[in-house]
């Protein structure tokens, strides 16, 4: 469910017509619905309305200030992987104290960061990493608020980049050790076990792997406090899919399934969406530049690349590409690659795809582009990074600024070396 659709041939975003945004600040351009924003995050809310639980944004989806403002005011918290992450979204007003710190490869400076805001809590994902946060700890006479992450080892089914939660992954304590951590970080008078977390992988299309590994935290909860250490916070993560090509479980079906092995835990249940609140409520629009055709394919040269949307070439992903002027219903398809400007075979936004007949500076949008797309952004082969526009009922505001020629030279220095 998302707020792009046809009104008289012309695809808008919510009430505003996206050629019109297109006029106004370029393409290639990334445009985002507030309304689409808030409803998935509401309906996302109220699917774990019987449980006690905090939303926290997996911000590395989408971290635009103003998005995390918009969030950040419905209640949500963030889960951030990054100081960078964690100053973007104080920044936008964010509370600490809803702020979980994920990622196998924490700084000691943004391990220091994180304590001094007062961040919620570390999960934490090795050993080493255990005993550093509780060094800093003990350096700044501060105790660490600390979650275990555990890898639940088995296969949520989707893109082997995407996945996270095989104990051939980098993420994760192990299962079978996860009570010796227990039992270790016990002995650190610098923490302070407050969690279980774990997090299986991305654009997960089916309850089950959620379930299993649900069924197996349940287990690791009850063990935990029978052996006297009583956890405050369970934390299942993100990874819920959204409707690129396949048909993923409604929000209301996903915390169902997961919550049942959950009950009566006596935890409060923390959940990491990214993708799903965001996927669907963004779109990048690219215009057509060449229309060219060799004797075996037709190629659509579009002005925006894989520079601007990476999701294509690095997951195999699948976006549905939509023309911003829908033509008559009897004009004529044809099958095209939509291909960018970027010196790469892999810089493409669609390939053998059906599609409308267009030609030069018709507009494209590619569709469900709001999850990991403007955040993957580069400026590779100098090409400036696009804005971003987020549509509020009649309203636009330009959230970002495209990247000027300035900024694709700050910091560069031009040094005297003779010749
Ligand atoms: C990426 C990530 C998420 C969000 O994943 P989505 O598939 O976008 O919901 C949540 N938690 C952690 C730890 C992550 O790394």
């Amino acid at each position: 469910m998302h707020h792009f659709t046809y009104r008289d041939h012309q695809l808008y975003a919510e009430d505003v017509a996206v050629k019109d945004i297109a006029a106004r600040v370029g393409t290639p351009v990334y445009v985002y619905s507030a309304a689409t924003l808030r409803r998935h995050f509401r309906v996302f809310d109220e699917a774990f309305a019987g449980a006690d639980h905090l939303i926290c944004f997996a911000m590395k989806a989408l971290s635009n200030l103003s998005i995390l403002k918009l969030f950040g005011s419905m209640g949500s918290g963030f889960d951030i992987v990054s100081v960078g992450e964690l100053m973007r979204c104080l920044r936008a007003g964010a509370d600490p104290k809803k702020i979980v710190f994920s990622g196998v490869g924490k700084r000691d400076e943004e391990i220091a960061a994180a304590l001094e805001a007062g961040i919620l809590m570390f999960n934490v994902e090795s050993r080493p990493e255990l005993d550093r946060i509780a060094e800093v700890a003990r350096q700044r006479k501060v105790k660490a608020p600390v979650s275990l992450r555990v890898n639940p080892d088995l296969d949520p089914g989707t893109h082997p980049h995407i996945s996270t939660g095989h104990r051939t992954s980098k993420f994760g304590i192990p299962l079978s050790q996860v009570f010796q951590y227990y039992a270790q970080a016990r002995a650190l008078p610098d923490l302070e076990l407050v969690g279980l977390s774990t997090h299986i992988g991305s654009q997960i299309t089916d309850t089950g792997p959620f379930i299993e590994a649900g069924e197996k935290l349940a287990a690791i909860v009850r063990k935990l406090r029978s052996d006297g250490i009583a956890l405050r916070y369970l934390d299942i993560g993100g990874g819920l899919g959204i409707p690129y090509q396949e048909e993923p479980p409604p929000p209301a079906e996903y915390a169902a399934a997961i919550l049942k092995p959950l009950t009566g835990l006596g935890v409060k249940i923390i959940a990491e969406p990214g993708r799903v609140l965001v996927g669907n409520a963004g779109i990048l629009v690219t215009r057509v530049l060449y229309v060219k055709e060799t004797d075996v394919k037709r190629f659509i040269v579009v002005d925006g690349a894989m520079n601007d949307l990476i999701r294509p070439v690095l997951y195999e992903a699948y976006h549905a590409i939509w023309p911003v002027h829908k033509p008559a219903a009897d004009r004529p398809s044809v099958i095209a690659d939509v291909v960018g400007p970027v010196c790469e075979s892999g810089d493409f936004f669609a390939q053998e795809r059906e599609l409308p007949q267009v030609q030069r500076d018709d507009l494209l949008a590619v569709m469900s582009a709001g999850a990991y797309g403007f955040v993957m952004a580069s400026n590779y082969n100098s090409r400036a990074r696009s804005p971003e526009v987020l549509v509020d009922g009649t309203r636009m505001h330009v959230i970002r600024e495209r990247d000027s020629f300035e900024d694709l030279v700050r910091g560069e220095k031009l040094v005297e070396l003779g010749s």
